[in-house]
């Protein structure tokens, strides 16, 4: 089918919920995408972080493959051996206490929402269920996560929404303490604003809201679906900001492909979700679980970790010794890149670079933002980077 047959048909039959591209992809290998006419992308976005090994990464395929001949899917209902070793993979790696698995990002959000309301009324009693979030924050679509999202544009149509957030200004303490009252039971961050614009917080307010919350016994949950699974250069980003989460939450990367998400909390809350509290049909469902294993097989090594690292680094010299006066700056930690441009230029510049054969992602208002596989090669991107460059140059 051409793409133009297939745009049809989807017109015809899908909800016009996304503002597509112009482009029908087919299939990739590596960090290269083809589409169903064979036009050639090296691409910069891995899915939005969820592709992390790239495209038909062999020990991805051949562990979804041998888990599917032996079992799909099992209930909840029983133990299964690829969803223990991630829970087990991810603890030993972290000293975190135990996993909930759920996915996906909002639905991994959602869990860590109702730990820390459970966290509290156990040990409080009613009344305390107020979560502070940041604004500028992202952490999910359904009806709660919109609410915790920090960004009024995201808070219409779909009233009424959950109740219990406060929003405070990023890297501003006295914000943060202006909206913690006798009702706060957590308080909830992305380490990176991904959506809102690769938005790095400061490390010292980190420290500081973390130690803020340890002094209150408020939970700090930290939501690392985009930032978690080596995309920042560590396994999760929190590893690099010097705090141990009461909470964490995951999924993107986490799969390589496959929908999974999940929640790891440290030991203070191993019983809080106990029998019948929480649940989700397809959560830890084993096949996901062989996925997430090959990658965490992969990403959990020190050498990879110190790869992504100095590939963050090199795209970002890179972009920067263009010299073009259309790149304002570039931010961002390991491979989770943001090229700050005009907000008015941006459109332009990313259709260029699409059109050029370069898939990019963009994020708040004037920012083109870059989350390439994690194991993108050197030579995938130079050429990236050569387009880009012709972009940005001209
Ligand atoms: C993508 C994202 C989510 C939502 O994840 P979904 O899988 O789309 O539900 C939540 N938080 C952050 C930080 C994200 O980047």
């Amino acid at each position: 089918m051409t793409y133009q047959e297939l745009k049809d048909q989807e017109n015809q039959y899908v909800m016009h919920t996304y503002g597509r591209f112009s482009i029908a992809l087919d299939h990739g290998k590596g960090a290269q995408l083809w589409d169903v006419e064979g036009k050639r992308y090296i691409d910069l976005t891995s899915g939005i972080g969820v592709c992390c090994l790239g495209y038909d990464n062999e020990k991805i395929v051949n562990a979804i493959t041998e888990q599917a001949h032996k079992i799909m899917h099992v209930s909840n209902l029983f133990t299964t051996a690829p969803m223990v070793q991630v829970a087990k993979t991810l603890v030993e790696q972290t000293g975190m206490g135990k996993v909930f698995f759920a996915n996906s990002g909002a639905e991994a959000n959602e869990g860590m929402i109702k730990l820390a309301r459970k966290y509290s009324y156990d040990k409080y009693g009613e009344g305390r269920a107020e979560i502070v979030t940041l604004r500028n924050s992202f952490h999910g679509r359904t009806v709660t996560t919109l609410k915790a999202t920090g960004q009024d544009k995201f808070h219409q149509y779909f009233f009424p929404f959950t109740e219990g957030f406060a929003y405070a200004e990023a890297n501003n303490m006295d914000s943060i303490r202006a909206n913690v009252n006798e009702h706060t039971c957590a308080v909830m961050m992305e380490l990176i604003q991904g959506e809102g614009g690769v938005m790095p917080l400061d490390k010292s307010f980190v420290q500081e809201v973390a130690a803020f919350c340890k002094e209150h016994d408020l939970l700090l949950l930290i939501d690392e679906v985009q930032t978690g699974i080596g995309r920042t250069g560590s396994l999760f980003c929190f590893q690099q900001y010097g705090i141990k989460p009461d909470v964490v939450s995951m999924a993107k990367g986490l799969g390589g492909g496959v929908p999974i998400g999940a929640v790891m909390a440290n030991t203070t809350c191993d019983e809080v979700l106990g029998p019948g509290t929480h649940a989700t049909t397809f959560g830890g469902t084993p096949m996901c679980c062989a996925s997430a294993n090959a990658v965490l097989s992969e990403v959990t090594k020190p050498e990879f970790l110190q790869a992504v690292q100095e590939k963050g680094k090199y795209l970002e010299d890179k972009i920067l010794a263009m010299g073009s006066d259309k790149v304002k700056g570039v931010r961002g930690l390991g491979l989770m890149v943001g090229i700050v441009v005009d907000a008015e230029e941006r459109a332009a510049l990313v259709a260029e670079i699409m059109d050029k054969g370069v898939l990019v992602l963009t994020a708040g208002t004037n920012v083109i933002r870059l989350l390439p596989p994690l194991t993108i090669s050197y030579e995938e991107m130079d050429e990236a980077l050569a387009v880009m460059q012709s972009v940005f140059c001209k």
